[in-house]
């Protein structure tokens, strides 16, 4: 399964070198490559050594800005770019997604909100069209659900299928059967985030910093969200299938079988 396969590139354009090397930490954890370019001058002259896979780009610079530094990359490359920014005007935003940004993260921002993010990119970006068999090449983290890319060129959504579900993560709802689950935000997105880490278990505090934003909260939450979760998704909510909780460690989504 790891024939083939190969580190994913980042490119990290941010002048502040210590939110440059907080975030190529976390990239580099979840298998990444990291590139960092501390001007948008040093991040174009980097393309000439190797295409990213993903950019992540501040805004505020020195020298040309992170805006301009977008409509370079973009004549040149399809590659996600997500802008990681303390500019919080609608301006910069629309701005940005017009030059063709996939992604918004504002400063401050969660570690490990911005590397699940990054990881969502990657994905729609490395995983080929129609359905992926379980942990196909081409997967960030190791095997997950089956993903399904549906619909045509561009902006296509991308979809985990497990069992009788369908998680639509830019539709933002799930499916049982092709019938809407009722899910809440915060309960969409914890599914979502343990889904897209399949395998791989979380602690209720890494989870709560995660979906929740926050460094410090009351983790029973956590808890409460799974319970939720499980009573929408699992036969037997106290014997759970999918969302299961390992001794000593947290909450894990288990991969799809076919
Ligand atoms: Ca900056």
């Amino acid at each position: 399964m790891e024939e083939g396969t190969r580190r994913p590139r980042v490119l990290v354009v941010e002048d502040d070198r210590d939110i440059a090397s907080l975030v190529g930490t976390y990239l580099e954890r979840d298998g990444a490559e990291v590139e960092i370019a501390g001007s948008a001058e040093a991040a174009l002259e980097s393309l000439s050594c190797a295409e990213p896979d993903l950019v992540l780009l501040d805004l505020g610079l020195p020298g040309a800005d992170g805006l301009e530094f977008l409509r370079s990359f973009r004549s040149r490359s399809r590659a996600p770019v997500i802008i990681v920014s303390a500019r919080e005007s609608d301006e910069d935003k629309i701005a940005g997604l017009g030059l063709g940004a996939d992604d918004f993260v504002s400063k401050p921002f969660s570690p490990r909100v911005l590397a699940a993010r990054a990881q969502a990119q990657l994905r729609r970006a490395t995983w080929p069209r129609g359905a992926e068999p379980i942990g196909a090449p081409g997967s960030v983290t190791g095997p997950g659900p089956a993903q399904v890319r549906a619909g045509g060129a561009g902006g296509a959504a991308v979809r985990l299928a497990f069992g009788p579900y369908v998680l639509d993560l830019d539709g933002r709802l799930l499916e049982r059967s092709g019938e809407r689950v009722s899910l809440s935000r915060r309960e969409f997105e914890l599914l979502s985030y343990l889904a897209l880490n399949a395998g791989r278990s979380f602690s209720p505090s890494e989870l709560y910093q995660a979906v929740w934003g926050l460094a410090h909260g009351d983790l029973s939450t956590v808890a409460v969200h799974v319970q939720r979760i499980r009573r929408k998704i699992e036969a037997e909510p106290s014997h759970p299938r999918w969302l299961v909780t390992i001794p000593g460690q947290g909450y894990r989504f288990l991969r799809g079988l076919p």
